[in-house]
């Protein structure tokens, strides 16, 4: 309790009272740093300021949210574990925001933070291209930035295989404005349900919650709005309550496929009692406005009307990595994202490196990967640093530590695949679902953060969601 109430005390002290910094010092090499996810951040929370100049880049993107809503520039690091509970309202979003300048702040020296796109990347003359893509401009808008060192944290984009309709209708779930898109566009299908006069297979269609893609991400989303049907939507809407449907189309025989057999079966069974459609077997082929056509193993082809789709496919790379994989002449053959070597060294260019999802290496595309290759980077320049001042400093390859897989299912039961001991532990239900709340808490980069998850699962346990838009 007294380390608890100690840690609180300093994380508040911090964020109210930034330190002095050193200033950008021109004898210093330059590290240039593309993102600010969780590789780029556990990256830079490790870096040694003392030995370099650090500048981020991060995207400003904006983007029209249904009624032309503007969506805040990303100036934040995102927890993304705890996205899909914000797309009905369990946890607000700010809750899982941490705004960069309260990382950067902190630093030994000044760290350089341009909001902006970094468009091009030339590993020739070791220069980056960027851009302000914001819609109040001013006087320049487009820059050249050089550096020393790069290190690409860009991310991973949403894997549409190009299908027509997916970007047009679909909800991803990755950022922040796909979540708030999502509960918007969720109240507006139940709002519009429950019109006057509304035909009841026009009813039906809007009610139906269509989510493509049984990995974790369309999984934990089934199962937040399961509880959201259940929790409160039946108390508020009682009239339409009973014609909400969920349905979770995936390819593959089974969803998380990453998890046990035991588990993939806990997690089949706990959708069966909270009816929520599974559909394995079954690939999405075509999108449109109101429906998508879906093609079963049996070789049928089904049309499915829906109200809201969420699209939960994966990754594919940006079009940024693709852009730089083209210019590397040597050594860029995965079409998956950028080869990397054992030192997170980017193959066939000098002084880069890329961890995290735009990242192609052995391991799974995850926060756990992206956080640990980004403290191994920050002790890789900190062994470089300490090399140049002539010590001896032997710097062994990376080695991921997987410390297990953990999803929501819904009805307050999660499942965990853990590699305690020897073996894998496979458990399930409701004490797995206090450990995975008690993990992501953990995992919080701040007090603050804590603080405000907390006070949010208080506040929905007490009040029930907001169902306002
Ligand atoms: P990101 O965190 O995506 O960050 C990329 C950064 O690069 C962003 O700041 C972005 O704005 C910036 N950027 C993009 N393009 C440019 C550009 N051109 N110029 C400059 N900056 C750019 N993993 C787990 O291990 N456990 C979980 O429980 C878990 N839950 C998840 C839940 C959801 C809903 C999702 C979507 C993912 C989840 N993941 C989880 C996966 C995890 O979020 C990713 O693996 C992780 O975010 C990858 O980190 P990253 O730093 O590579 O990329
Ligand atoms: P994923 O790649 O894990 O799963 C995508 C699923 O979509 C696959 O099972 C695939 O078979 C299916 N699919 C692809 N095309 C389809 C189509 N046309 N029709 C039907 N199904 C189709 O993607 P994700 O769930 O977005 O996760 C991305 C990454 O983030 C993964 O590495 C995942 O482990 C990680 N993540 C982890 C957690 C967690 O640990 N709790 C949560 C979310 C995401």
């Amino acid at each position: 309790t007294i380390g608890a109430i100690g840690y609180a005390a300093y994380d508040i002290y911090n964020k109210r009272h930034p330190f002095e910094q050193k200033s950008f010092d021109p004898t210093k090499r330059t590290i240039v740093l593309l993102g600010t996810g969780w590789g780029a951040i556990s990256f830079l929370k490790k870096l040694n300021t003392d030995d370099y100049n650090v500048v981020g880049i991060n995207v400003k993107r904006f983007l029209s949210v249904l009624a032309d809503v503007v969506i805040s520039p990303r100036n934040y690091f995102l927890f993304t574990p705890l996205l899909p509970s914000c797309t009905v309202g369990t946890i607000e979003l700010r809750s899982i925001m941490e705004p960069i300048r309260f990382i950067t702040r902190h630093k030994s020296r000044n760290v350089k933070f341009f909001e902006s796109e970094c468009t091009d990347i030339d590993p020739e003359s070791k220069t980056i291209s960027i851009t302000d893509v914001s819609d109040i401009k001013g006087a320049v808008s487009n820059s050249t930035i050089p550096y020393d060192y790069l290190v690409v944290a860009i991310g991973a984009d949403n894997q549409t295989f190009g299908m027509a309709g997916v970007r047009e209708y679909a909800c991803f779930l990755k950022e922040i404005w796909d979540a708030q898109k999502i509960r918007t566009r969720l109240m507006d299908c139940v709002e519009s349900a429950g019109f006057a006069s509304q035909p009841p297979e026009e009813v039906n269609r809007l009610l139906h919650m269509v989510v493509v893609g049984g990995g974790p991400t369309g999984v934990e989303y089934a199962a937040e709005l399961h509880d959201f049907l259940k929790d409160d939507l039946e108390l508020w809407y009682p009239e339409l309550a009973d014609k909400l449907k969920i349905t979770l189309v995936e390819a593959l025989p089974n969803v998380l496929p990453m998890f046990s057999s035991q588990l993939i079966q806990y997690t089949e069974r706990t959708f069966k009692q909270n009816k929520i459609e599974v559909m394995t077997k079954t690939m999405v082929k075509e999108v449109a406005d109101k429906e998508i056509k879906v093609l079963k193993a049996n070789n049928e082809m089904v049309t499915i009307p829906y109200g809201l789709l969420v699209w939960a496919t994966g990754n594919c790379p940006r079009p940024l990595a693709r852009k730089l994989m083209a210019r590397i002449k040597e050594g860029q053959t995965s079409p998956r994202g950028l080869l990397i070597d054992d030192y997170m060294r980017v193959v066939g260019a000098q002084d880069m490196y890329a961890i995290g999802d735009c990242a192609f290496s052995r391991y799974a595309p995850t926060a756990q990967v992206a956080t640990q290759q980004g403290k191994y980077l920050a002790n890789i320049f900190e062994s470089l640093a300490r090399i140049e001042e002539g010590q001896n400093k032997k710097i062994a390859p990376f080695e991921y530590t997987h410390q297990g897989s953990l999803a929501y299912i819904g009805s307050d039961k999660a499942v965990a695949d853990l590699p305690f001991l020897n073996g894998n532990v496979s458990v399930g239900g409701v004490a797995t679902y206090v450990f995975w709340r008690s993990v992501y808490i953990s995992y919080m980069f701040s007090f603050r953060n804590k603080f405000l998850v907390l006070g949010d699962w208080t506040k929905s346990k007490v009040f029930g969601r907001d169902v306002s838009r």
